[in-house]
């Protein structure tokens, strides 16, 4: 693994640069809440990116791709993340829901879908979670019907679903065929945000946003040109999505959230006012958290490497995003504890509150994407090869199951 850039990948994160520089104000700036409070202003920072040929970097040119590297997407990563350009809107779309549409989808479908999505002409929502299918997500129940015209008919509840308020399309695994084991009975397909019957109701969180909400099916008409992959075949095509999410969250030796960079910047200006017995506790609080985040950044690029030589992204990839996930905690909890008194505040007078805002928003990580817990099993059965944990009801049909939890 070589840290340094190639003669490719340093003229590339030139140009990377430039265009960054040149359109400075029509990309706007990182805050602690943009994304989703300014919707024209975050698709208009999206297509800006999009026309400079730096969103989808990975994806086929004929899809609106640049049918680029891994590397160079993660060096638009960093570039973005070091000019304090916003977030892409559409991140979901683009991480989860494209790639599952190119891999599953037809023809049409990456015509008409996938080109739009990288410009956030039309925002994605991914809506696989519900209330009683969680990290058990074979275990949904939101079914769909198939009538004699070839329509489904989707009956059923999600919840969690990010940015669902302000999707036009989401990609929805649905139960078709109750009577078979539940990894067996299940279809995927594009669901019109906007169709009749289609309800999202915004979930209030502690950090004061509403960025999750619940979605309702009441007799949803699909048509099945809708559908992504086969008939009850659903399984395979949420295994591509959910392998896509855990490397968009945790690959690339970019920060989840918190940069390191940015806590030792705002430690400069605080250390100052504490006690030296203070300082010096706050000092190896800084060399703990300064070590964790070269590790996690090390060990992305090492995933980087192997996606560039062609590998698959293993089970490794959960280690990435566990570890992101827990030093992105710990460092926040520190940059709020430096702030002392002012660190109760969720908003000040002069936006200051990013620290206090991320703390309230990354307990959310531990959770997405799969738990802590969740990966942690991931990790002991697949990596370190432990005895897999008994599974009662994998072969079990799911109308056998007791509605409403796990067995
Ligand atoms: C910020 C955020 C964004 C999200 N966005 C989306 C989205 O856009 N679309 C979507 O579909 N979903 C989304 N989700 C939902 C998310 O995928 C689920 O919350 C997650 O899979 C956990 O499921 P659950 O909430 O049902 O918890 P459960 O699965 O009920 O788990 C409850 C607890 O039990 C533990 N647990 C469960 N099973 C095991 C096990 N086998 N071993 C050890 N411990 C276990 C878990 O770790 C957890 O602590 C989002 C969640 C969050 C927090």
């Amino acid at each position: 693994m070589d840290f340094d850039d190639t003669p490719d990948e340093a003229a590339w994160r030139e140009s990377v640069r430039s265009f960054i520089t040149a359109h400075r104000d029509e990309l706007g700036h990182r805050g602690a809440r943009n994304g989703r409070d300014d919707v024209p202003a975050a698709k208009a920072s999206q297509a800006c990116m999009f026309d400079g040929g730096f969103v989808g970097v990975t994806w086929p040119v004929e899809y609106g791709g640049q049918g680029g590297t891994p590397m160079q997407q993660a060096i638009v990563d960093q570039e973005m993340a070091r000019a304090g350009v916003p977030s892409l809107i559409n991140l979901i779309g683009i991480g989860m829901c494209g790639p599952t549409v190119i891999a599953h989808g037809s023809d049409d479908q990456k015509q008409r879908y996938l080109q739009r999505l990288l410009r956030s002409d039309d925002i994605w929502c991914q809506l696989f979670s519900e209330p009683a299918s969680g990290s058990d997500l074979a275990a949904l129940r939101t079914k769909a019907v198939q009538d004699d015209n070839g329509d489904w008919h989707v009956t059923g509840q999600k919840v969690w679903t990010t940015g669902a308020q302000i999707a036009d399309y989401g990609i929805l695994l649905t139960r078709t065929n109750p009577d078979v084991a539940k990894h067996k009975g299940l279809t995927m397909f594009v669901v019109d945000m906007h169709a009749p019957g289609v309800t999202v109701r915004p979930l209030r969180q502690m950090s004061g946003g509403a960025d999750f909400n619940e979605v309702f099916f009441d007799d949803v008409v699909i048509p099945d040109s809708e559908r992504l992959g086969d008939v009850d075949n659903g399984w395979r095509v949420a295994l591509t999505t959910l392998m896509s999410e855990r490397l968009s969250l945790g690959g690339g030796g970019t920060d989840i959230g918190v940069g390191i960079d940015a806590v030792i910047e705002h430690s400069a200006n605080r250390l100052s006012s504490l006690s030296s017995d203070q300082q010096a506790l706050a000092r190896q609080e800084l060399g703990r958290a300064y070590v964790a985040s070269l590790g996690i950044r090390y060990t992305g690029y090492r995933q980087l490497s192997a996606i560039s030589r062609g590998e698959s992204p293993g089970p490794e990839a959960s280690a990435g995003k566990l570890a992101g996930t827990v030093a992105s905690r710990a460092m926040a909890s520190y940059a709020v504890r430096l702030l002392g008194q002012e660190g109760v505040f969720a908003r000040t007078a002069d936006g200051s509150d990013t620290w206090q805002h991320l703390e309230a928003v990354l307990p959310g990580m531990a959770i997405a994407g799969g738990t802590d817990q969740v990966l942690r099993n991931v990790l002991g059965e697949r990596v370190l090869g432990l005895p897999t944990e008994p599974r009662s009801d994998k072969n079990a049909p799911v109308k056998s199951a007791p509605a409403g939890g796990q067995q």
